[in-house]
């Protein structure tokens, strides 16, 4: 039996409905507009591309949105001045650096300067610690899309058996977390786990985090199972550039309950849980009640 594809463009675009209500909400009952900073180093194309995604969506549902873009050649120090301008600005609600960063900066030290309140792509090291033990914290945007894409697929993840494939600070290591934060049994594996695809059998839930294209065939999945494919890789095939996810998308659809196709997977809900961090934390910073946004 075919899996069923979770259509994460769907449900994004739901989501970023709901936001846009909420925000037209505050700005009626309180004259909050949620505002959000963005800062691009330098010039990478897929950067920009990003960049100019939240920027758009940011307006769309009603928000204030401003792009900071800086020469590569800057000096750490007066990337870091914008940072303190921006953490000190009232009208900014979240501020995001866009990563990566030229090689001569210290990506840690940059982002655990902004402001952990305004840190809504939850990357500052209290944000991390917040959630890793169980207070309220701003959350990783990819992580947060993943979880919001397993609750569609499967309900209440209580229990579950989940193996999560890869242990970055910004999706694996986040995505465990919250997973386990749902009573799910977690699993992280990484490149030096022993027999991958046994441990991947094991999974309900299974989050393939890597960047290695279509590494996650049919077989590393257990029948029925819920697939989520966060990887995204550009290959050439048939003359032609393509992208596709760390699963074998072909394959595992066969096999799986459930599956995120790449792209319109997990890649769509990044920007609308982009989009309601800045919310929730620009009502944290009124003192305001966060609306319900799902
Ligand atoms: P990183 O390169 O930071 O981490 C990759 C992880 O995969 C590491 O923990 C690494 O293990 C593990 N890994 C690498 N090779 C293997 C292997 N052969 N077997 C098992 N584990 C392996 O990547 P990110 O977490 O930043 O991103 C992962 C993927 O997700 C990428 O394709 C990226 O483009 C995509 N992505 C998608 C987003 C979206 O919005 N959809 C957002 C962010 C990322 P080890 O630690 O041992 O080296």
């Amino acid at each position: 039996m075919q899996a069923k594809i979770i259509d994460g463009k769907a449900i994004a675009e739901a989501l970023r409905k709901r936001i846009a209500a909420a925000v037209t909400e505050l700005k009626a009952r309180h004259g909050l507009t949620p505002g959000l900073a963005v800062v691009l180093v330098g010039e990478n194309p897929a950067s920009q591309v990003y960049v100019r995604n939240k920027a758009r969506q940011t307006v769309d549902v009603g928000m204030n949105s401003w792009e900071h873009k800086l020469e590569a050649t800057i000096a750490e120090a007066d990337l870091l001045g914008l940072i303190d301008r921006l953490n000190n600005d009232p009208a900014v609600h979240g501020i995001l650096v866009q990563l990566p960063l030229p090689k001569h900066m210290n990506p840690d030290k940059v982002i655990n300067t902004l402001d952990p309140d305004k840190d809504v792509d939850g990357f500052h090291v209290l944000n991390a610690g917040r959630l890793a033990t169980g207070q309220e914290a701003l959350v990783a945007c990819t992580p947060v899309g993943c979880l919001i894409l397993a609750k569609h697929a499967l309900g209440k993840l209580d229990g579950l058996e989940a193996v999560v494939v890869g242990r970055s600070n910004i999706v694996g290591k986040p995505v465990a977390q919250l997973l386990l934060r749902e009573n799910c049994t977690v699993t992280i594996a990484h490149s030096r786990t022993r027999d991958l695809p046994a441990v991947c059998r094991r999974a309900d839930l299974l989050i393939a985090a890597v960047g290695r294209p279509r590494m996650v065939t049919a077989d590393w999945i257990k029948p029925g199972a819920c697939v989520i494919d966060v990887g995204i890789n550009r290959i050439e095939e048939n003359g032609k550039s393509r992208i596709v996810g760390d699963v074998d998308f072909a394959g595992a659809v066969e096999v799986a309950g459930a599956i995120t196709p790449v792209p319109g997977g997990v890649g769509p809900m990044t920007i609308a849980s982009l989009l309601r961090n800045t919310v929730c934390a620009a009502c944290a910073q009124a003192g305001l009640p966060v609306p319900e946004m799902g």
